[in-house]
């Protein structure tokens, strides 16, 4: 059996860890879903910054596009009557730094140097002769060593005619390849196997760091691609993450606590005992009561029992004061009520035997008790002698006492529980007129063992003889107990002497096998049932 203490203890411990747990998940959740959101954006920043790039240098080649067959009619016309046409033209195309005319294989007309007589091979690769090229390379004639973007459209099936435009591709690379940190430290023109970073030559190496994570898009249109690279979507998420700490940190806490408001009624004792009178966890078992001189059982004390699926046998010492504490003790009285109505079958019908129910003093309030009787026991109409026991630690003076004018005028009898026990003063005797006092286990054990609490047993014994009231003593264990009592005109006796509390069900069995006629010994009478 556990005790409240252990058993509040645990429900708090249950708690606790329930509210930590929505708190670190929220905290996590809050930190997953900013993390995903952020990544998400930073990709999305990497995609467009990659597509703009290559949607700004594709319109730049299709614009180029746009005088190719004029220019293509040209070739082979002489430099003099063509270079005013190709100076024009270059300055109406303003990305394009210079357009020549390819005759037989040589540049012959430039439209920034006139006539000239220069193999393409010095600046065309011999692969790229025969068909249409896009040829990264460095100027080596108007702006020596800086980047070009060779545009080369061959007129004769031989690639020996043409025309070539040179695209000012540095000064385009520095308004479209420009990084943007920290996501983007690095972005890179590539056509072909030539390179070209921001600000930077040309080259033929790609080189990305390799601890970078790197994005490539390819134009549509044109055999070019731009590639970008930084820490990475994710890598940046992860570093923004502790910016998202203090808001995540209050909700998870906000959240924490309103599951700790939330399991205050679901997560307690109180909640438990409810469902435990819901799903029928509680048992009723009885405790025989037995005449002092015949060791006849003449009636019994209805007393409570859990059977808790979750936490096992819990004593009735442990959850009846829980249950008057939080307000459920009238519930759990209602059922013992209605349970012993309903199994008064096992009792034999007989109006000399009594079935004890204990009330809590608060169930006398504005007359509760009375209304749940009449609805309970007195609509059943059992023949039984009905006894309240009140327990004296209750506030026995808070107890109307016309109420109990009441139960007794219905024939119920009233119990002082515990007696002896409790610290009011003995007024309440008069003014309740109980008709049984229940000497508590504690005085019982007392006799011939502690000399002041068995003299306290004799006064109370002396009192409920002047004071012509019934007595019952509890928590009878040994015969020489039993036979003290019986000598100071005890009545009724109670206690494992005779049976220990037992389901409702095993009492006809126990009051059959006790009824038969009591065994002699030696001329004493020996008892009932022996001590289990
Ligand atoms: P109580 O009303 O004084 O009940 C008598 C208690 O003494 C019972 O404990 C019983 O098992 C125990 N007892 C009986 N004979 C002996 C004995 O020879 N030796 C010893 N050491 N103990 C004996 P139990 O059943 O554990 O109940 C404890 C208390 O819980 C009860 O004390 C009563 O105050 C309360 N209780 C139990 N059932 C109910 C109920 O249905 N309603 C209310 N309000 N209180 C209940
Ligand atoms: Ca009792
Ligand atoms: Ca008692």
């Amino acid at each position: 059996m556990q005790t409240a203490q252990t058993i509040i203890k645990k429900y708090r411990r249950k708690r606790v860890i329930v509210c930590v747990a929505v708190a670190f998940l929220t905290l996590i959740l809050t930190l997953g879903i900013r993390f995903i959101s952020q990544r998400n954006i930073n990709q999305d920043r990497i995609l467009n910054f990659t597509s703009h790039t290559v949607r700004a240098l594709d319109n730049v080649l299709i614009s180029l596009e746009s005088r190719r067959d004029m220019l293509l009619s040209m070739v082979g016309a002489p430099c003099d009557q063509a270079h005013l046409i190709l100076r024009k033209q270059a300055a109406i195309l303003q990305t394009v730094r210079s357009i020549a005319l390819i005759k037989d294989g040589k540049l012959y007309c430039s439209s920034v140097f006139g006539s000239r007589n220069v193999p393409v091979s010095e600046f065309l690769p011999p692969q790229a002769v025969s068909k249409p090229a896009l040829v990264l390379s460095t100027d080596r004639w108007l702006l020596e060593g800086s980047p070009i973007l060779i545009q080369w459209y061959p007129v004769s099936p031989d690639g020996e005619d043409g025309v070539v435009e040179v695209v000012n591709i540095d000064l385009i690379s520095r308004m479209i390849l420009e990084p943007q940190p920290p996501l983007i430290t690095d972005a890179v023109l590539r056509v072909g196997n030539q390179s070209l970073r921001y600000g930077q030559q040309v080259s033929d190496a790609l080189d990305i760091d390799s601890g970078d994570t790197h994005f490539q898009q390819a134009s549509p249109r044109f055999p070019f691609s731009i590639t970008v690279s930084g820490p990475g979507p994710g890598e940046m998420a992860l570093k923004n993450l502790p910016t998202q700490l203090p808001l995540a940190m209050m909700l998870s806490l906000l959240l924490g606590y309103i599951a700790w408001l939330a399991t205050a009624r679901r997560m307690s004792f109180t909640w438990e005992i409810s469902m435990g009178l819901a799903a029928r966890e509680l048992e009723l078992f009885c405790q025989p009561l037995v005449d002092a001189r015949t060791q006849q059982c003449i009636g019994v004390e209805i007393l409570l029992r859990w059977n808790n699926p979750r936490q096992g046998w819990i004593s009735p010492d442990v959850f009846i004061p829980l249950a008057e504490e939080h307000n459920l003790i009238v519930p759990l009285t209602r059922y013992v009520i209605a349970e012993t109505v309903r199994q008064i079958g096992v009792f034999p019908a007989s109006s000399s035997f009594h079935i004890g129910i204990n009330v809590a003093a608060s169930h006398f309030r504005r007359a509760v008790l009375l209304q749940d009787l009449n609805r309970l026991w007195f609509s059943a109409g059992p023949c039984q002698q009905l006894t309240i026991e009140l327990t004296e630690r209750d506030a026995l003076l808070d107890v109307d006492y016309r109420i109990v004018r009441e139960l007794h005028r219905k024939g119920v009898k009233l119990a002082i529980d515990d007696f002896g026990t409790g610290s009011s003063a003995l007024s309440w005797l008069e003014k309740l007129h109980p008709d049984v006092l229940k000497i508590d286990k504690s005085f019982t054990a007392a006799i011939g063992t502690d000399a002041v609490n068995s003299t306290v047993t004799d006064i109370i014994i002396a009192l409920g003889q002047r004071l012509n009231i019934e007595l019952v003593a509890e928590g009878v264990e040994t015969e020489e107990q039993s036979r003290y009592l019986r000598r100071h005109g005890v009545h009724t006796l109670q206690g494992y002497l005779y049976a220990r509390p037992m389901p409702l069900r095993e009492f006809p069995k126990w009051l059959a096998e006790s009824s038969s006629p009591p065994a002699q010994h030696n001329g004493r009478i020996v008892p009932l049932m022996p001590l289990r």
